[in-house]
Order: C-alpha cells, then structure tokens, then sequence
C-alpha cells in the first residue's frame, strides 16, 4: 500500500469531522497531498465515516488517475487537485457543509471581521466565493480567485473548503471557521457585530501566527 502514513493522516482528519459536528452523514471530505511524489490521498465518494478505514482512501495522481483504491474518489476530487496544482504551498484540504457557516453560504455573506479570533485565523473576513457546481474544476478555479490570504472560503449555495500547509492545518481551519460562524449568527440575533479596525486585526493576526503558544508571547509586560 502506497503513501501509509499520509492514509493515516487523512483518515484522522476525515474521522474528526463527524467528531467536531462539522458534517452529516457522508457530506464533506479530507485529501493531504505528498509533496514528494504529488500524489494525492481523498476520502472515498459516499462512503459513512463510521465505515472509513485508511485502507478506504483514494490515492490519485495530480491528473486525477486513480493510482489505488477500491472505491471511488470524492465527488469533489477535481476540486482538491485544481487548487493542489496551482497552489504548491497547499498540502491539505477539508469541505465541509457545517451548519453555521453554511449558513452564510446559503445567504451569499462572507463572515465580516468581528472577533479577534476571526482576525487570528483567517487574517481578515472569511469570503464567500460565487456559485460553482460541484464535480469539475470550477469549485477549484472559484476558490483560487476569491480566497485571498484567508485559509477558509465560503462557497455561495454549497459549504466551506479550507486549506492549508498540512492536512492539519486545513482541519484546523474547518473547525474555527464553523466555530466564528457560531458566534456571529449568535451575534446577529441581538444585535449589529461591529468590525475590527484594520490594524487590529492585522496586529491580532501577527500574534496569534508569529508568537501565540511560544515562550516569548508568555512575557508579561505591563
Ligand atoms: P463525497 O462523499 O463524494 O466526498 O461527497 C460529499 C460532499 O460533500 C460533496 O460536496
């Protein structure tokens, strides 16, 4: 079996979708790239996560020819490849349709910049793309145009794709896009969510990227 530990990382990160409530039944998938031989390891189209297993994966060339596999590869494989083949820096990558950020995909709203931890994750408001249909690489080319700098990117009628170095990374992006999400429809209930200011999330960005987590942030400097 090719690519072993790239199976287990991709199947890791399939099976936490379910665990973090960010899909229903078989919606939504994880691919991780190998930046060695560029191939590309995706969830099987239709299979339950329940009865995932590594060996279930899709491995696939950057082409799209199925290299091992017993199943299918995901409906939105022309999707993870279009955005692997013109994005060298991007090694792995999650859809999901979670409820709450779908939400505003359904509405066509990116989610503005109105928590320091959107401006921590995403840098700025996480956009929603135009309407692409699913199976081609239309997904793909309305991603690369619309997501700027952000990891995350709302596709209008359809879900979120995230995107990242490592498939961990991507996963990441997943579970804090749908966890804002959360906390901005919340807000719009009671009220109008005011907007950061440039410069703070630009400055709440540098931190949480460059020095959150590390000893230096830990100094305390009254
Ligand atoms: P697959 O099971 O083919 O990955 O489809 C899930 C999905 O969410 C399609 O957008």
């Amino acid at each position: 079996m090719v690519l072993k530990e790239l199976r287990e990382e991709v199947w890791r990160a399939n099976m936490a979708l379910p665990k973090e409530g960010l899909v229903t039944w078989t919606s939504g998938n994880v691919s991780g790239r190998d930046p060695g031989t560029n191939l590309m390891v995706i969830k099987p189209s239709g299979v339950l996560f329940e009865d995932l297993t590594p060996a279930d994966l899709v491995v696939v060339d950057m082409d799209g020819n199925v290299v091992e596999g017993e199943h299918g590869p995901s409906s939105d494989t022309a999707t993870h490849l279009w955005v692997y083949r013109h994005r060298p820096d991007i090694n792995g990558m999650v859809h999901t349709h979670s409820n709450y950020a779908t939400a505003f995909a359904a509405v066509n709203k990116p989610i503005p910049a109105v928590l320091t931890a959107i401006a921590d994750e995403f840098g700025g408001p996480i956009p929603c793309g135009g309407y692409a249909s699913i199976g081609g690489k239309e997904i793909g080319e309305e991603i690369l145009r619309s997501i700027g700098n952000s990891p995350a990117i709302l596709m209008k009628n359809h879900g979120v794709f995230t995107i990242g170095k490592t498939v961990q990374k991507a996963l990441k992006a997943a579970i804090m896009t749908e966890d804002v999400a959360k906390t901005v429809w919340l807000a719009l209930q009671i009220g109008v969510p005011d907007e950061l200011p440039a410069e703070e999330v630009a400055a709440n960005f540098d931190r949480y990227q460059n020095r959150y987590g590390t000893a230096q942030a830990s100094i305390i400097d009254f």
